[in-house]
């Protein structure tokens, strides 16, 4: 079983104190997200734009967008005060890889600390194009959420993407989501990086097609992978999530095959300290103080 997550000790060691990549780890190591990245590049059919990426969040929060110098400030704060946080991470609101405060943030974060674990979470379609300055800021862990690797069944998922300035839609939009996010992820998993995948179980439409992505992540050599329930909103507002039961039923056939997290806390894009702790950049009063 896994025996191609052949990765370095220096590696291993960074996942063992990262909480989302070892179920041990969540209950002694925390993580900070940076709310630097409001804008998104693709519309997935249960997101909510007034809320963060629900690819890697709950519904029902907007976190608090800071600019890559307050990001700097706010981490200088809440790692002097939880030094157990090893990893900063930026999951959204948007899709991180779309804004260069992405990068500008990277960049400083990583002049002033560079034993800090950086973490990424992406819906993969800039993957590719942009891992040459995730490299350049050696960002070492990676989540990306895919949802099918069918177009037929992607196109029910995804509503539409923006790649280089031109919308596409239906069919087009899937496969060029789909061919990005393969080249992506074995770009990063090729150059040693932990990746993680998101899947979210959307039942009848991408339940029958995930133990199949599962063999293939085994094969393209995936860290891990984190089966996530539908949130049932926006355009999938009537259908149904799975039922734990169904949940875990397919993490256990997955399991065979790639590693799976069983304890995401589908967390805010500004949440840090430990999972589930749920501390977090709560209000716009607390994000304005930072900037004063
Ligand atoms: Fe929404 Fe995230 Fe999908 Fe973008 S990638 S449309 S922010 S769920
Ligand atoms: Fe980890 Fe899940 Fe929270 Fe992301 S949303 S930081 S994977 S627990």
């Amino acid at each position: 079983k896994y025996e191609k997550n052949d990765m370095s000790q220096e590696m291993k060691r960074k996942i063992s104190e990262h909480p989302c990549y070892s179920g041990e780890a969540q209950h002694k190591f925390g993580r900070l997200h940076l709310a630097v990245a409001p804008k998104c590049n693709i519309e997935c059919n249960y997101c909510d734009r007034k809320f963060d990426c629900v690819n890697e969040s709950r519904p029902g929060v907007t976190s608090v967008v800071l600019s890559p110098k307050d990001a700097l400030a706010w981490t200088d704060q809440v790692l002097a005060q939880h030094p157990f946080i090893h990893v900063v991470g930026i999951a959204g609101p948007g899709d991180p890889l779309a804004n260069e405060e992405t990068f500008e943030t990277f960049r400083l974060i990583r002049e002033k600390y560079p034993d800090l674990t950086l973490c990424v979470s992406t819906n993969g379609l800039m993957l590719e194009d942009r891992f040459s300055d995730l490299l350049k800021y050696n960002v070492e862990t990676l989540t990306v959420t895919m949802n099918s690797m069918d177009p037929d069944i992607q196109m029910q998922i995804v509503d539409h993407i923006v790649y280089n300035k031109k919308h596409y839609h239906g069919r087009e939009a899937a496969e060029i989501l789909i061919e990005k996010q393969i080249s992506g992820i074995q770009k990063a998993v090729d150059a040693g990086l932990a990746v993680k995948i998101n899947t979210v179980l959307i039942p009848g439409i991408n339940d029958n097609h995930i133990l199949d992505m599962a063999q293939k992540f085994h094969d393209m050599g995936v860290y891990i992978m984190n089966i996530m329930p539908l949130i049932n909103q926006a355009k999938f507002k009537d259908r149904r999530p799975p039922t734990d039961a169904e949940r875990n039923t397919l993490q256990n056939a997955c399991l065979p095959y790639v590693k799976q997290m069983k304890h995401c806390r589908q967390c805010r894009s500004d949440a840090y300290g430990l999972l589930g702790q749920d501390l977090s950049l709560l209000s716009k009063t607390r994000g304005d103080e930072l900037r004063s």
